[in-house]
Formats: structure tokens, C-alpha cells, sequence
């Protein structure tokens, strides 16, 4: 008889439950992943209210930590109760889009994103790990998976954001929302030695966050144009680059506003919960001749680059634990999700306990 497990699911859209499955087996090349830790992400959200095609009872989840429980039989270098992290984004690291560095789109458009997406994710006791050898990461003995299992998502996309940007050292950076993702992109944007970084955020929690992560000035488009703010604290030209973390048509322009000619404009937003096309304003694109670019990305994983985020960590020169604003118990799964929805008591990220 196969061992089971409780995994929280979609039954369909807007349908969640705690169903049990059987424990994963592990393929050659696989592990399994018994989970200690996991953060819950707005993306599962998107993906219960339908934002991507998934099967019934598919595993929601994608930000856990764990220890390894099963090592396929080609795995090597780990030994089973090892601690351990895997991204969100698990590419193969062979096709010829993996081949050509764009692991997050591993086999197709945004094809590296596999939890939930195309296999179980891992809200649930046990995980699967696919293309192990590159997507475990051994998390160090002095990180507390209360701080590795940012490394997992938040971390990753939100330096991505910051990365893309370019940014040199000095330069001015404008960051469109502070959810967990823009407040990690703040953090980026700080590391990388942005000069004056511009949070833009309406909710007072996430401002005083914003703050608290690096934020020279946060921007309220409560109280006027954020874009005018901007303009105001740039000598009215604009900043070197933006980064678009929300998501949405209006920050989506604002960025491109925002931004002075030749500057970057890093998008790290889903936009997928928004009528088709995006629209690109003309005259702050410069009819199309602005020099101004656009950048995108989705979380990049494995293992070289969760060693690094870990590093920083453990070095004490970011700690993310401030964005977890709630605890649940595993048993509580169901109301932690819920709040993500409705996003009451101030809830930023809610890590859960297995
Ligand atoms: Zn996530
Ligand atoms: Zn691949």
C-alpha cells in the first residue's frame, strides 16, 4: 500500500480543498521533497480564480522548503534528510531555451514555471522535484526557513526586476507597487546601489515597509499622479529606470512615463488578470524612437542563484521576514488562502507551518 499525504488543491475554478494523494515517487533524475515550510503567493490566487488552465486537483503552491525525503537514482550530492529549497521555477537545464539561458522559459513561453502549472505543486506534505540535480539547493545550517523560503519566489523575482533594470550605481529607480515582489524589488534596487529609489504604494503598511527595505521616498497615488510625484523628485526628468511590480495597465504606462529617454522599464507585474493588449503610451515612448527599453522576466531558479539570495541572507544583509505578516499551520491552509484573496489584517505573506 503507498504511503499519503494531505496536499491543498483546485478542484476547479474558485474550488479549494485538502484532499489526500499518494506520496510522490521520485523518477532517475527526481526527488521528493518532504516540506517543513511554504509561503502562500498571490499567483495561486490568479490560478484558482482561472488565470491558467490546470487539471482538477492539481497541487496548488510553489514557494516551499523542505528535506529531501527520496533522491531519484542519477541524483548525486545529496543525502536524504538534507535541508533543502527548490524555486518556484524548476527548468530541465537541457532544452535549447534552457541552452540559450532563458531557463524561465524552459521548453516554451513561461514553460520553466512547472508547479501547478504542468505537476503537482508543493502546498502539500510531500513534493516532487523534477531535473533535481539543479533545482535542489542545499539551504545552509545558520538560514531559518522562515528566510530561505524567500528565496524560492519573492527574492528571486523581485531582484529579477531590479536586475533588469541595469541599474549603476547612483542612478534613480521608480518601483511601481510594494506587494511582497516590489518590496523585494526595492531590496534589490538598494543592493545593486540605486542612488534614489522611488516606492510607489497607497497602503500604509507596505510604505512603512518600502521604508524599512531601502524606499528614499514613497510616492501615494492617493494623493496626486505618481508619475507628477516622480517627475517632482527628478528635477522633472524622470527617472533611469523603472520597475513595473503590479501588474496593471496604469502602472504598466506610468513606468514608461516615469522614465527618462534612453532609461529601462523592468516588468516583473502578471498582467494576465487585465484585458488584452497592454498599451504602450507614444509620446513618453517617443513615438517608438525613446532608446527606452522593456525588460521582462519570470522568476529565474535553480541552484546557482538560490546559493547566492541564501548568501545574503545568512550575511545578514537582507531579511526578508519582515513581509511575513502571518502564521498558519499547516490544518489552517484554507484560511491563510482566503486571506490572500481578500487580503484583510494588513496581510502581506502568510508562511505556513507543516
Ligand atoms: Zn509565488
Ligand atoms: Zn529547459
Amino acid at each position: 500500500m503507498s504511503e499519503t499525504m494531505r496536499a491543498f488543491v483546485i478542484q476547479g475554478i474558485g474550488k479549494t480543498a485538502v484532499v489526500e494523494k499518494p506520496v510522490p515517487e521520485p523518477g532517475p533524475d527526481e526527488a521528493v521533497v518532504k516540506t517543513t515550510s511554504a509561503l502562500v503567493c498571490t499567483s495561486d490566487v490568479h490560478t484558482v480564480k482561472g488565470a491558467i488552465p490546470v487539471a482538477a486537483n492539481r497541487t496548488l503552491g510553489h514557494e516551499a522548503v523542505g528535506v529531501v525525503y527520496r533522491l531519484g537514482s542519477s541524483v548525486t550530492g545529496f543525502a536524504e534528510g538534507q535541508r533543502v529549497a527548490v524555486n518556484a521555477v524548476t527548468p530541465c537545464w537541457q532544452c535549447s531555451y534552457c541552452q540559450r539561458g532563458f531557463t524561465s522559459q524552459c521548453q516554451g513561453m513561461l514553460g520553466g514555471y512547472k508547479f501547478t502549472a504542468q505537476i503537482d505543486g508543493n502546498m502539500a506534505e510531500y513534493y516532487l522535484v523534477p531535473a533535481a540535480q539543479a533545482n535542489l539547493a542545499p539551504i545552509p545550517d545558520d538560514l531559518p526557513d522562515e528566510k530561505a523560503v524567500y528565496a524560492t519566489d519573492m527574492l528571486s523575482t523581485g531582484f529579477a526586476g531590479a536586475e533588469n533594470a541595469e541599474l549603476a550605481i547612483g542612478e534613480t529607480v521608480a518601483i511601481f507597487a510594494q506587494g511582497p515582489v516590489g518590496l523585494a524589488a526595492t531590496i534589490g534596487a538598494k543592493l545593486l546601489g540605486a542612488g534614489l529609489i522611488i516606492a510607489v504604494e497607497g497602503i500604509p503598511e507596505r510604505k512603512k515597509l518600502a521604508e524599512a527595505f531601502g524606499a528614499d521616498f514613497v510616492v501615494d497615488f492617493n494623493e496626486g499622479d505618481p508619475v507628477e510625484q516622480i517627475m517632482d523628485l527628478t528635477n522633472g526628468v524622470g527617472v533611469d529606470a523603472a520597475i513595473e511590480a503590479f501588474g496593471f495597465p496604469q502602472t504598466f504606462e506610468a513606468a514608461i512615463r516615469a522614465t527618462k529617454p534612453g532609461g529601462r522599464i523592468s516588468n516583473i507585474g502578471y498582467h494576465g488578470e487585465v484585458p488584452d493588449p497592454l498599451q504602450i503610451p507614444l509620446a513618453p515612448f517617443g513615438m517608438g524612437m525613446s532608446d527606452k527599453k522593456i525588460l521582462t522576466s519570470l522568476c529565474p531558479g535553480g541552484s546557482e542563484r538560490m546559493t547566492r539570495l541564501f548568501r545574503l541572507m545568512q550575511t545578514g544583509k537582507v531579511d526578508p521576514t519582515p513581509m511575513t505578516t502571518h502564521e498558519f499551520p499547516f490544518d489552517m491552509i484554507e484560511r491563510a488562502f482566503h486571506m490572500m484573496e481578500t487580503k484583510e489584517d494588513g496581510i502581506i505573506k502568510p508562511l505556513i507551518r507543516f
